[in-house]
């Protein structure tokens, strides 16, 4: 009998194939299941007419040679197969409050002097704030790829305090704190819930570097699922999970919807827990743990306007665009009608390296999955004529708020498409439409987190819900999960190893 110990994966997003390429390269045999028929999950891209849109991941920090992240890709060997591009150095992310801008540099000292220079009176405590930034965000032991060196205590603490308290505590003046949360879109950041362990992550991440994938996220996806082949793994599209089948002990195997069963030593649910919990009916997860999960809150779902732009009309934009009509950057996610869009997220996708002109784009703005109650159970591209109507009402509004900032945006659009929080429901299984998981919620402490283990002792998790959302967030969880196969100091090890 074979002692290769036999994995297998569901879910084929970024936290399913990135365990697959760790433990693939450590002599795991690794069969990833995905329900789809495109592997990525969030890192799916799609084309119409020749136009290629990213439907998640847009643009990724840390990554500029010897940061985290670089590391972490040469690890997963993903680095040969992706070109980057570097946004704006002076600013990769701007954000605009009702029209006037605040751009965000790459580099402490280039962010402390921009902001110095927005906001003059407060530039001690501008000093002030980035050194915490710093520190939290340095405070992980991936941060440092040394487990023991890292500061928990730290971490922990702005763990349990919120982005806004701990920015009143330093600043008085309402503008500035409204700033430098400009770019909450990439984390949902909600007021009084979400920690300032998260905002100084995302801080961090970026500022030292930010880039967007060429050619699109997707080709991350199709990296790694290379590796996994390369090392004898499997990734199988069209392979829905239905169920995890126990004995009394512990997991045996995984029913797919074709009938085809699948079994293994171990078992990684790569999707929203959620999801994986619906999947298994054993007396071993029990009912307690299952309520503490469907209880713990969601991110907002996304509304998603992808433009086709016509020939050569519109400049390649090197900046992510957050543009707020309100004057507070908090509460964007809670709206009526009539104010809806608060606030958006407008980026072009980065088609070929220095490109001229943009030939697509995206515009983002939270949206309720309360608001699409009524079409949950519909079939895709089948939901009917009023969830059109809504989609094209919604669409108008958005382009119109953002044209308002981008003059000329609605005459250089040859052709758009949408997609709502029941898209990324219906593709990626995430509950309720969210954006990126479960929310992060300073007042649940333990019991709003989700675990990587469970109480099947061969049944673990993994993706953005173990550690948070994100590019890097995503591979934490990565290695905190891989941590039960190898330790997670080999895993350090082996990064610094690649790197060499
Ligand atoms: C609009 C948007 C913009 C974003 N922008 C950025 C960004 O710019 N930078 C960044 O770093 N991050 C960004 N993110 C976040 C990032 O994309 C995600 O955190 C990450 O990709 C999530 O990966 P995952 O593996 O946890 O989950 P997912 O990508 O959701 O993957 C889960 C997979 O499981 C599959 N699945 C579910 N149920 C089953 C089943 N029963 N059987 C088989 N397969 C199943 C799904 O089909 C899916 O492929 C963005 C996310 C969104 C939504």
């Amino acid at each position: 009998m074979s002692d290769i110990k036999k994995v297998v994966i569901i879910g084929s997003g970024l936290g399913g194939l990135s365990c697959g390429v760790v433990l693939a390269k450590n002599g795991y045999d690794i069969t990833v299941l995905e329900q789809g028929d495109q592997i990525g999950g969030c890192l799916q891209c799609f084309t119409r007419r020749g136009a290629k849109f990213e439907t998640g991941m847009h643009f990724i920090g840390s990554a500029a040679k010897g940061q985290i992240l670089d590391m972490i890709l040469e690890y997963l060997e993903v680095k040969k197969d992706i070109t980057l591009s570097p946004l704006n150095p002076d600013c990769y992310d701007v954000v605009s409050i009702y029209g006037e801008k605040f751009k965000f540099p790459n580099g402490s000292e280039q962010f402390i002097e921009k902001f110095s220079t927005y906001f003059p009176k407060e530039k001690d405590n501008i000093l002030k704030y980035w050194d915490l930034v710093k520190k939290v965000a340095g405070a992980s032991s991936l941060a440092m790829l040394q487990h023991a060196e890292s500061d928990e205590v730290l971490n922990m603490k702005y763990q349990m305090l919120s982005i806004n308290g701990v920015l009143d505590e330093i600043f008085t003046d309402e503008k500035i704190k409204n700033v430098l949360i400009g770019n909450l879109p990439l984390y949902a950041a909600i007021k009084d819930k979400t920690p300032f362990a998260t905002h100084a992550f995302v801080a961090d991440f970026y500022n030292q570097s930010a880039f967007r994938i060429v050619g699109g996220s997707d080709s991350v996806a199709i990296s790694l699922r290379k590796t996994i082949e390369k090392y004898g793994g499997k990734v199988l599209t069209k392979h829905k999970a239905t169920k995890i089948v126990c004995d009394s002990t512990k997991a045996l195997g995984v029913e797919t919807q074709g009938g085809v069963f699948f079994e293994a030593d171990y078992f990684i649910a790569g999707t929203h827990p959620l999801r994986a919990l619906q999947l298994i009916d054993s007396k071993l997860i029990r009912p307690a743990f299952r309520s503490r999960i469907m209880s713990i809150p969601q991110t907002p779902g996304v509304f998603c306007v992808y433009v086709r732009f016509k020939e050569n009309t519109v400049k390649y934009m090197n900046s992510n665009f957050y543009g707020y009509n309100t004057s507070s950057t908090w509460n964007c996610e809670s709206y009526t009608d009539s104010n809806w869009p608060k606030n958006w997220l407008y980026m072009h996708l980065c088609h070929k390296d220095k490109a001229e002109f943009a030939q697509t784009g995206v515009i983002l703005a939270f949206m309720q999955f309360n608001e699409l109650q009524k079409w949950v159970g519909t079939p895709i591209g089948r939901r009917g004529e009023d969830y059109e109507n809504f989609k094209t009402r919604k669409a108008e509004q958005l382009i119109a708020s953002v044209e308002k900032q981008f003059p000329g945006l609605q005459n250089s659009i040859a052709s758009y498409y949408t997609s709502t929080p029941l898209t990324y429901f219906d593709y990626t299984g995430t509950e309720r439409g969210s954006m990126y998981g479960i929310a992060k919620d300073i007042h649940l402490g333990a019991t709003g987190r989700v675990p990587h283990k469970t109480r099947i002792p061969n049944l673990f998790l993994t993706g953005q819900n173990i550690n948070t959302h994100g590019i890097l967030g995503v591979i934490v969880g990565t290695i905190v999960t891989c941590s039960e196969f190898l330790t997670a100091e080999t895993i350090y090890q082996q990064i610094l190893e690649a790197n060499k």
